[in-house]
C-alpha cells in the first residue's frame, strides 16, 4: 500500500464492503444502507451537541432560483463549479429532430434551455435573502440540511458531485458573529475527536477561479475568514477537509439588506459539517466495518 496516497485500495475497499454502490460518472456513487446509517449517526450527534443552541431548521430543495446565484456573484467567482439546470421548451418539430438525434448518437444537449433555477452549490445560500430588513435583537441561528452539487468530478472518493452539508448560519452583531464562529471551532474539534479522528484545524481557502481568484484566496486567507477542520482520509500528508467556517463580514449582509436593531449593517457566518466526508474518515480510520469500530466511538454514534 502507497503510504501517502490511498485512492485505489480504500475505493475498492468501500465497494467491496457495500458502503458505496459504483455508477459510472465520477463522483457519483450511490451510499450502502451501512454507509448511510453511519452518516445519519453522526448528524444525529451534531444536534444532540447543539441542540440547546436553539436553532431555527429550514430545509430547502438541492436547486435555486438563478436569479439568486447571479446576485451572490457565484458565476464570477466560481464558474467552474457551477451546475444549470436545463430542460426541453420546444415544439413537436423540435422534439422530433431530439429523439432522431438520440437515435443516431448524436449530441442533442443544444436542443435544451436554461431554466429559472440552478444546483445549490452552498447548503446556506437560499437563507441570506430571508434575513433582510431588521433583525430581532440578538440575531438569528439557522440549521440546514442540503444536497449541494460542484461540478469536480474526481476518482477520489471524498470529492463528490453531490453531498450533504450539515449547516450552521450565525447573522447578527460582528462580535456575537465571530465569538459563535470561535466557539464551534473548539466544538467540532471535540466533537470529531471524541470519535478518535485526529482532527486539527486550519486556516483556508475557498477556490476561487483564475488570476484574480488567487489574489482573493490569498486575501481571504490572510484575514482569516475561513477556517477548515482536517483529517487524513486519502492521504497521510494533504489531510482531508471534513468541517468549514465561513466569516463572511458584510458580504451577504450588505446584498440583501441585513441590519442589526442600530441599524448598522450585520455580519453572517457559518460553518458546515461534510457529512460524506467525516463518513469516509470514520471509515477510513476504524475500518470498513462500522460493528467492530471501538467502543467509545460506537457508543457517541449509537446512543
Ligand atoms: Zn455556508
Amino acid at each position: 500500500m502507497n503510504a501517502t496516497h490511498d485512492i485505489e485500495n480504500f475505493y475498492q475497499g468501500l465497494v467491496s464492503h457495500q458502503l458505496i454502490i459504483p455508477t459510472n460518472v465520477n463522483g457519483c456513487y450511490g451510499r450502502g444502507a451501512v454507509f448511510e446509517d453511519v452518516l445519519q449517526r453522526f448528524d444525529a450527534l451534531v444536534t444532540r451537541t447543539a441542540g440547546a443552541d436553539g436553532a431555527e431548521e429550514m430545509t430547502f430543495p438541492p436547486i435555486l432560483p438563478r436569479t439568486l446565484i447571479e446576485t451572490l456573484g457565484y458565476m464570477e467567482n466560481f464558474p467552474q463549479l457551477a451546475g444549470s439546470v436545463h430542460s426541453f421548451n420546444g415544439d413537436e418539430r423540435q422534439a422530433h429532430e431530439l429523439s432522431e438525434r438520440l437515435r443516431q448518437g448524436e449530441r442533442w444537449e443544444d436542443l435544451l434551455e436554461p431554466t429559472d433555477v440552478m444546483l445549490t452549490p452552498a447548503a446556506c445560500y437560499p437563507v441570506y435573502p430571508l434575513f433582510s430588513g431588521l433583525l430581532p435583537a440578538g440575531g438569528r441561528l439557522v440549521t440546514l440540511h442540503s444536497w449541494v452539487y460542484r461540478h469536480e468530478p474526481s476518482i477520489e472518493p471524498t470529492r463528490l458531485q453531490s453531498f450533504r452539508i450539515r449547516e450552521y448560519v450565525r447573522v447578527g452583531a460582528p462580535n456575537v458573529v465571530v465569538e459563535w464562529r470561535d466557539m464551534w471551532l473548539q466544538r467540532g474539534l471535540a466533537l470529531l475527536q471524541e470519535l478518535g479522528l485526529p482532527a486539527k484545524s486550519d486556516v483556508a481557502s475557498d477556490p476561487f477561479f483564475g488570476r484574480i481568484g488567487k489574489m482573493m484566496a490569498a486575501d481571504q486567507t490572510d484575514q482569516r475568514l475561513k477556517f477548515e477542520i482536517l483529517t487524513p482520509v486519502i492521504s497521510t500528508e494533504k489531510h482531508t477537509a471534513v468541517c468549514s467556517f465561513n466569516w463572511h463580514q458584510d458580504h451577504f449582509s450588505s446584498k440583501f439588506g441585513i441590519r442589526q436593531r442600530n441599524h448598522e449593517l450585520a455580519h453572517t457566518a457559518c460553518l458546515g459539517f461534510g457529512l460524506e466526508r467525516v463518513t469516509l474518515a470514520l471509515i477510513k480510520t476504524h475500518g470498513f466495518e462500522p460493528h467492530k469500530w471501538p467502543d467509545v466511538v460506537r457508543k457517541n454514534l449509537w446512543k
